[in-house]
């Protein structure tokens, strides 16, 4: 465990030494997708992100609880309490159960999240199985005074909370002007008849549903389902308890649904929920941030196919990883062919470098004269990887320093260093650091050539020639190889093809 790791505290707006508050335990929850579509790039940044601070977590030595969920219900396609539910409108739209459409959404996120090797969480709990707790703590909410009943719904008291707690201390804003900016708002609404909420900002705990809503429950109000900040609020809760150590998002998540996870908690509990609130910034395309609403997503399988307009080639899965590391995950990121053809060649340097790292060993018969200044330099490299780290998870830094690394590595293939001259010790550290940096902590791993049949079909076309030239010894020899991956030739009178051995 470290002393040293720093974390950007959105709560503080400062970066404050990481303290758990039961080590080695750590709490860490993360807002999963909403699963009404397929996961797009910018969904995959953060989850990413959230990725390397797990991985890294583990590293120092934590035992990480890591509870990431599901939204499958609550989530109104207005993000406030206006519109439908997101699933509910989908399954309309393609007239199927709307646990279809969970379903269907939910593989799509596990894959591409395989696909990109991130770790799956500790426990991943959906919000429809979690209904009972979110009504309990509805329940508290009431009873503490600060939720109410109006026409079937349950609502959060925002100004009546503002009074004894602090509203907006999250996002910096400020009630007042909230209210101020939604005035007009509420004078149209009054003037339909639709005001339920006392308060334009209060937020819906629980929805009273139409008899037609697809998705409802019986409750102490009549039939609903819960609003969608309730849901982060309960399963949090149950599983890591009423504070915990970590908990992340995008930034867009910060306000209102983090801010409404803040009151809800302190509302029940008088406790803040969490001691460290982290955002990861936005994937954008030229400019604009990536969202499905915007129409402007890229999702991964067109990316590994480079099949959008906005592609010049296909990009791999490990290329998109590479890319996301390349920047700081409080920074914005803007994808680019560029950027993504750069991320190829970085990533193929660093696999190259594992390769080569994992071949070489250290020599038995060693006569150490030993070269302090090497040792020096690879010692002060290996610490500016953990800067990086610890400099809330400063990916980018640490690759930079990855990078150094690796120009050791190579001067100690092609001898430029004998590995006689940095020790045992050193040279085992050098290694070990290396591998563990890009595997474990970056999670990086050698991806298999995308095209396996064009290597057999290369290999064919040898054989073809080798054959014509009666060359039968070098015949043989592609014969075998052929067959230890699994491939037999079938060298026919009218024709030479391979197939799978059977
Ligand atoms: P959603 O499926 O909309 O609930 O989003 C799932 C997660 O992806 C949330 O944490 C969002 O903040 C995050 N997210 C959505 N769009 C982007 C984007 N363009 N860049 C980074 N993260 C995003
Ligand atoms: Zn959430």
């Amino acid at each position: 465990m470290s002393e040293s790791l720093k974390i950007y505290n959105t709560l503080t707006r400062e970066k404050e030494i990481f303290k758990p508050l039961a080590p080695p335990h750590v709490g860490l929850y993360v807002c999963g997708p909403t699963v009404y579509g397929y996961v797009h790039l910018g969904n995959c940044r953060t989850f990413t992100s959230f990725d390397i601070v797990y991985r890294y977590l583990n590293h120092l030595g934590y035992k990480v609880r890591y509870v990431r969920n599901i939204t499958d219900v609550g989530h109104l396609t207005g993000d406030t309490d206006d519109g439908e539910d997101k699933i509910a409108k989908k399954a309309r739209l393609e007239n199927l159960e709307p646990m279809e459409i969970v379903q269907r959404y939910t593989v799509d996120f596990h894959t591409v999240m395989k696909k990109l090797n991130n770790f799956e969480p500790s426990i991943e709990p959906t919000a429809t199985g979690h209904l009972l707790e979110q009504m309990a703590l509805v329940k508290e909410i009431i009873a503490e005074g600060f939720g109410y009943e109006s026409n079937g719904s349950v609502y959060f008291d925002v100004k009546k909370y503002n009074e004894k707690y602090q509203y907006g201390k999250l996002s910096g804003r400020v009630l007042e002007e909230l209210l101020a900016s939604t005035e007009r708002e509420n004078l149209r609404r009054e003037l339909q008849g639709q005001e339920e909420k006392r308060s334009q900002e209060d937020f819906a705990l629980w929805k009273k549903a139409e008899p037609q809503h697809i998705m409802q429950w019986e409750s102490p109000w009549g039939m609903g389902f819960p609003g969608w900040h309730l849901e982060c609020s309960a399963m949090s809760t149950k599983y890591l308890g009423k504070k915990f150590d970590i908990h992340g998002g995008g930034l867009d998540l910060k306000f209102p649904h983090h801010e409404c996870e803040i009151a809800q908690s302190v509302g029940s509990t008088g406790e803040e929920p969490a001691n460290y609130w982290m955002h990861a910034n936005m994937l954008t395309i030229n400019g604009q941030k990536m969202s499905k609403s915007l129409n402007n997503s890229i999702l991964p399988v067109e990316l590994f196919a480079g099949k959008h307009p906005l592609l010049e080639e296909a990009y791999s899965p490990m290329t998109l990883r590479f890319c996301m590391l390349q920047t700081h995950y409080r920074s914005t990121m803007d994808l680019s062919n560029d950027s993504l053809k750069a991320s190829r060649k970085g990533y193929k340097k660093v696999i190259n470098g594992l390769r080569i790292a994992k071949q070489l060993v250290y020599p038995e018969t060693a006569e150490n004269q030993i070269d302090s200044k090497q040792i020096e330099q690879i010692d002060l490299i290996i610490s500016q990887l953990y800067e990086g780290m610890n400099d809330d998870f400063n990916t980018a830094k640490t690759l930079a320093a990855l990078f150094e690394l690796l120009k050791k590595i190579n001067s100690l293939e092609s001898g430029q260093i004998q590995a006689e001259n940095l020790g045992k010790e050193c040279f085992d550290n050098l290694i070990k650091t290396y591998i563990v940096f890009v595997e474990e902590i970056l999670g990086l791993f050698e991806e298999e050539p995308a095209d396996q049949k064009r290597l057999v079909e290369s290999l064919m076309q040898i054989y073809k020639e080798a054959k014509q030239h009666k060359n039968y010894s070098q015949v043989d020899q592609i014969r075998a190889n052929l067959k230890n991956l699994g491939i037999v030739v079938k060298d026919m009178k009218h024709k030479i093809d391979w197939a799978y051995e059977e």
